[in-house]
């Protein structure tokens, strides 16, 4: 038996004027996916997506799993469809739903006719579909309160639709339609989270990784990627550049006084971020931090790297608690990844007390001690950039 996933989606349907331009990037994004998965048809009416195999190569089961991972998808039904007439779907769902209920205890049946012409009202298809399942699962009661399982059939313009229970999908908005982040990447946890709420948003990704060769290590730089590629099931290919920071992180070290060596590193960082963010076209920068989660992170320390990005810096998990983003680091499977044991750049030559209400103007004096700019473009020139693309 044929079947096909019929993906709802959700707050694009109140987008108005723009919905066409969702609805378009929502399809190709779904294409991409199934590209991966086999031969097949990707198309959309009323207000659904089908995705339909089109022969026995298509990975249906795959491309389930897929599909609720695509942003602006609400929710992913498996159904098999048929001719519009009441013995095939009886005869329909008498061989399809058994298997599908086995282990269930009670169910109801939703009928639905959005083919207006179709001469049984929703009632009707409702009552007659539930007993023809009654017929060959015995082991079954009726609940419309409760049921275990609901058996959704639906007359449309294509056809008539028997589902089998659908589930959740990844919510959100297409990626692609709120612009382009450069996200601040680094080896932890809170940071493939940001870019994972951000894509979830709309936000295409591109990625900046900061390293400090010898003190940290080529394993840091490939667990970074493998985040990346994580994060990319969602957002689709991110293009991730590595930045060396040891040239900077060993002046700083030499020229100014401990306490500040993490802002002024952080300042570095923020600031050519901002300059990778200019020269390839994003609007905004991505971090993951949380507030009070460092010392970095009081309200003065981000006050101090924030001034010198030009473009708004997106925080996603700034009010939530470290507890709440690794539920998220779990979900969407970064977490075990997150926590292997490799240094960040940001933990060599870490003060022993460093700064939480920083001022603004001695930060700029102890930076002044070396030539901000000069270091920046030296920087800028270590680039090293990877298209990063996961396996869908
Ligand atoms: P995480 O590393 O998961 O983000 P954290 O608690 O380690 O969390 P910090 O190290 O203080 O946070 O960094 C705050 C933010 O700065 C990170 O979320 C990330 O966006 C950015 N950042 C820190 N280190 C790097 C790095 N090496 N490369 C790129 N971005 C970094
Ligand atoms: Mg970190």
């Amino acid at each position: 038996m044929k079947e096909i996933l019929l993906c709802k989606y959700g707050e694009i349907l109140l987008k108005g004027a723009n919905k066409r331009y969702f609805e378009d990037t929502l399809t190709r994004e779904l294409r991409i996916r199934a590209r991966c998965y086999g031969n097949f048809d990707v198309y959309r009416a009323q207000s659904t997506l089908y995705v339909e195999p089109k022969d026995e190569s298509a990975d249906v089961d795959g491309m389930f799993e897929a599909a609720r991972k695509v942003f602006g998808i609400v929710s992913v039904g498996r159904s098999v469809m048929c001719e519009k007439n009441m013995d095939a779907i009886c005869e329909l769902a008498k061989t399809y739903l058994p298997e599908k209920l086995s282990g269930k205890r009670t169910f109801k049946v939703e009928g639905r006719r959005s083919d207006k012409s179709f001469p049984l009202g929703s009632i009707e298809i409702s009552r007659e579909v539930g007993g023809a399942i009654l017929s060959v699962c015995p082991w079954l009661k009726v609940d419309v309160h409760n049921p275990d399982v609901v058996v959704r059939v639906e007359i449309r313009e294509l056809g008539a639709y028997v589902h089998a229970g659908q589930m959740k999908g990844a919510g959100g908005i297409p990626v692609g339609t709120g612009g382009k982040g450069m996200l601040l990447l680094s080896g932890g946890i809170d940071s493939p989270v940001a870019g994972y709420m951000m894509a979830k948003r709309g936000m295409k990704l591109e990625a900046v990784y900061f390293e400090s060769f010898p003190y940290t290590s080529e394993q840091a730089r490939e667990k970074v990627m493998e985040l990346a590629r994580l994060v990319a099931v969602y957002s689709g290919p991110i293009d991730l550049h590595v930045i060396s920071l040891t040239e900077i992180q060993e002046a700083l070290v030499k020229a100014c006084e401990e306490d500040y060596f993490t802002l002024l590193l952080r300042r570095y960082m923020m600031a050519i971020a901002d300059k990778l963010a200019e020269k390839y076209g994003c609007q905004a920068l991505i971090t993951g931090e949380s507030l009070g989660q460092v010392a970095s992170q009081t309200p003065m320390a981000l006050h101090v790297t924030n001034i010198l990005a030009n473009r708004p810096v997106f925080r996603p998990c700034i009010g939530m608690d470290k507890e709440e983003i690794v539920q998220i680091a779990y979900k969407i499977g970064t977490f075990e990844t997150s926590i292997l044991p490799y240094e960040d750049c940001c933990t060599v030559f870490t003060p022993k007390h460093p700064r939480t209400k920083p001022e603004l103007s001695k930060v700029e004096a102890q930076e002044k001690r070396l030539d901000f700019d000069a270091y920046v473009e030296r920087a800028l020139e270590s680039i090293q950039t990877y298209r990063i693309t996961a396996q869908y």
